[in-house]
C-alpha cells in the first residue's frame, strides 16, 4: 500500500528576471569605448510625464533577424526580444523574451553595433512613439503580475495589445505579444513584410550606410 499522500507544497514564485535592477545588466554586457549605444548615464526624465510613455520597437540584425519591444517603466525601458516581430493579426501570439532594461535614450538608437560586441549587427528604429497601460492597474503592476494590457500610439502599430506572461518549460522570462482585436486590427497582414523600413531614416537594417 502507497503512504498517504503528504500535503503538496507550493514552492515560492521566483521573482520576474530582474526589474528592479536598473541598467546593471545593460552596463554589464557593454563595452562603451567600443559601441556606440547610448551609455544611458544623463539625467533621467521623470516617469509618465507627458501624454504617453516612450514606446519603439527595434529591428536587429544580430546572429537571428528580430524585433526589440521596448516600453518606458520607472525610468527605463522595460525590453523584450521577438523573434518574429509584431503583428496586428489578433490571431497571432508573438513570442517576446524578456532581456535586460534600456535607458530611455536608446528609443533613438540605430547604427551598428561592432563586431565581437553584445549584439553586434545592425539596429534601425523601426517603429516608435507613446503607449499607455489599459484599466486601473499601473503598468508595474501589469508587469509584476505577467499580464499587460496597453494600447499603442506608434506609427505602424496601434490600438489595443496584451502581453502575457508564460510559464513554458518553466521559463520565467518568455511572454506572447498578441494584437487585441480592435479598429486597428489588420487580419491576415503581416506588418513586418510589408512597413520593413526605419520611421526614422527609412533604410531597412542591411543598408550598409549604417556603419
Ligand atoms: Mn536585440
Amino acid at each position: 500500500m502507497l503512504p498517504p499522500m503528504s500535503p503538496v507544497r507550493k514552492k515560492p514564485e521566483a521573482p520576474a528576471v530582474d526589474r528592479g535592477c536598473g541598467l546593471d545588466r545593460y552596463h554589464a554586457k557593454r563595452d562603451f569605448a567600443k559601441t556606440c549605444e547610448p551609455a544611458g548615464t544623463g539625467e533621467v526624465p521623470a516617469a509618465g510625464a507627458g501624454p504617453g510613455r516612450a514606446y519603439v520597437i527595434q529591428k536587429h540584425r544580430a546572429g537571428h533577424l528580430h524585433y526589440d519591444l521596448r516600453l518606458e517603466s520607472g525610468g527605463v525601458l522595460t525590453s523584450w526580444a521577438v523573434p518574429k516581430g509584431p503583428s496586428l493579426d489578433p490571431a497571432d501570439r508573438r513570442l517576446a523574451v524578456e532581456v535586460e532594461d534600456h535607458p530611455l535614450d536608446y528609443a533613438g538608437f540605430e547604427g551598428s553595433i561592432p563586431e565581437g560586441e553584445y549584439g553586434a549587427g545592425r539596429v534601425i528604429v523601426w517603429d516608435r512613439g507613446t503607449f499607455r497601460p489599459q484599466g486601473e492597474a499601473s503598468f508595474e503592476a501589469m508587469l509584476e503580475n505577467g499580464s499587460v494590457k496597453i494600447v499603442i500610439a506608434g506609427e505602424k502599430l496601434a490600438g489595443g495589445f496584451a502581453l502575457v506572461r508564460t510559464r513554458f518549460a518553466g521559463k520565467k522570462n518568455n511572454w506572447l505579444l498578441i494584437k487585441e482585436k480592435d479598429a486597428h486590427a489588420r487580419p491576415g497582414s503581416a506588418v513586418t513584410d510589408e512597413s520593413p523600413r526605419s520611421v526614422l531614416s527609412g533604410r531597412d537594417v542591411d543598408d550598409p550606410e549604417l556603419g
